[in-house]
């Protein structure tokens, strides 16, 4: 079986690669601090493929650990040796996102994103493991781009988030180049939604600062009101404009990316994940209004700082690499977001269901 370390494995992007990589038939090894995720992720995934898949047995080890510790990535990696079970490859997902907080706090962003990366690659270099999926972001690219953004557009990330994300990807195009690693470097416009089932989505525990998970809060409390930044954007209706692509579509990206890795030899793949259109505030707002059915109060108020008005990819060279589209609509966006936040109104943390420990591997 081919094995895959998932790093943030048990965090929003990451759950819902683990089900993925779980229902294509890899094994799954998972490295997670939980400090901005839960366990309980995973052990809904696992419970949920095994409802499937009645006889299999588990394919997912989960290590709590961060990654910016040597030794315990090590112990995975060995953890794997001793069971037969090379890891062939890494998608790497873990990271610090909240760009206002990486400005607040750029030490907190360099040390975390960038020496935890660095260790990581460490570590798969010491164990031969020299294939990598990396979570990079349209952050690198920065707010003055003419849209839609092209892969080689120049990238000079607007925030200390971006800047970080931009230098993991300079290291790993060195290891392509350098030490023949296999590496595909995504950059992701703004995933939302959550997994059609609703046994997984976005979590936030700390810093809910994007708008998707806030307008599911709005939805769920009739005495809140969502703040749109700003209504003189120039837009078609004066309201900023981003490129939303469902999460299930995201992780297809990572499967197909993971797939072209490891059936080439050596490979540098550097591609957007968006679907090269883009949506407005207001649309989003008024699509989950109508696909659910809802009420979403809203006002306006001034420009978030550091914001730019429109962002959204061009998507041709992930369809041409990758054979990689964007197949899930706007309104499957809403219904699958709404789907998650009606079944989990307290998100993981209240939820008193007991957890599969079978999968976590004490180190
Ligand atoms: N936004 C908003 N109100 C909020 C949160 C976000 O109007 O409470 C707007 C924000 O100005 C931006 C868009 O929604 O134009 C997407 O914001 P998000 O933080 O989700 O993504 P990013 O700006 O990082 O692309």
């Amino acid at each position: 079986m081919n094995n895959i370390l998932i790093t943030g494995g048990a965090g929003y992007l990451g759950s819902h690669a683990c089900l993925n990589l779980l229902e294509a038939g890899y094994g799954i090894y998972i490295v997670d601090s939980l400090e901005n995720s839960s366990f309980e992720s995973i052990s809904r995934v696992n419970r949920f493929f095994k409802e499937k898949n009645k006889f299999a047995d588990n394919k997912i080890k989960f290590f709590k650990a961060d990654i910016t510790n040597f030794e315990k990535l090590k112990i995975i990696f060995e953890h794997a040796l001793c069971n037969n079970q090379k890891i062939i490859a890494v998608l790497h997902f873990a990271g610090l996102k909240a760009v206002s907080e990486s400005e607040e706090n750029p030490i907190k962003y360099w040390e975390y994103n960038v020496s935890g990366s660095i260790n990581l690659f460490k570590v798969m270099e010491l164990y031969d493991c020299k294939n990598i999926v990396f979570s990079s972001s349209a952050a690198v690219y920065g707010n003055n781009q003419n849209c839609p953004i092209k892969e080689d557009s120049s990238l000079i990330p607007s925030n200390v988030y971006g800047k970080t994300k931009k230098t993991i990807e300079e290291i790993l195009t060195d290891l392509h180049f350098r030490k023949n690693w296999g590496v595909a470097i995504l950059r992701y416009f703004n995933p939302v939604g959550a997994h059609h089932s609703g046994i997984i989505g976005e979590n936030p525990i700390s810093n809910k600062n994007n708008l998707f998970p806030i307008i599911c809060e709005v939805a769920k409390d009739n005495n809140k009101k969502l703040n749109i930044f700003g209504k003189d954007w120039p837009t078609r209706d004066g309201t900023c404009l981003r490129d939303y692509v469902h999460v299930e579509d995201i992780i297809d990206g990572h499967e197909k990316a993971l797939r072209l890795l490891l059936n080439s030899k050596h490979n540098l793949i550097k591609v957007n994940l968006g679907t090269g259109k883009g949506t407005t505030v207001l649309e989003l707002i008024n699509t989950f209004k109508k696909v659910n059915d809802i009420k979403i109060e809203y006002e306006f108020s001034e420009r978030r700082i550091g914001d730019c008005g429109v962002l959204f990819a061009d998507s041709r060279l992930s369809n041409s690499i990758l054979n990689w589209k964007a197949r899930k609509t706007l309104d499957d966006i809403c219904r699958d977001g709404w789907r998650w936040g009606l079944k989990n109104p307290y998100g993981y943390i209240k939820n008193l269901e007991e957890l599969d420990l079978s999968i976590y591997c004490e180190i």
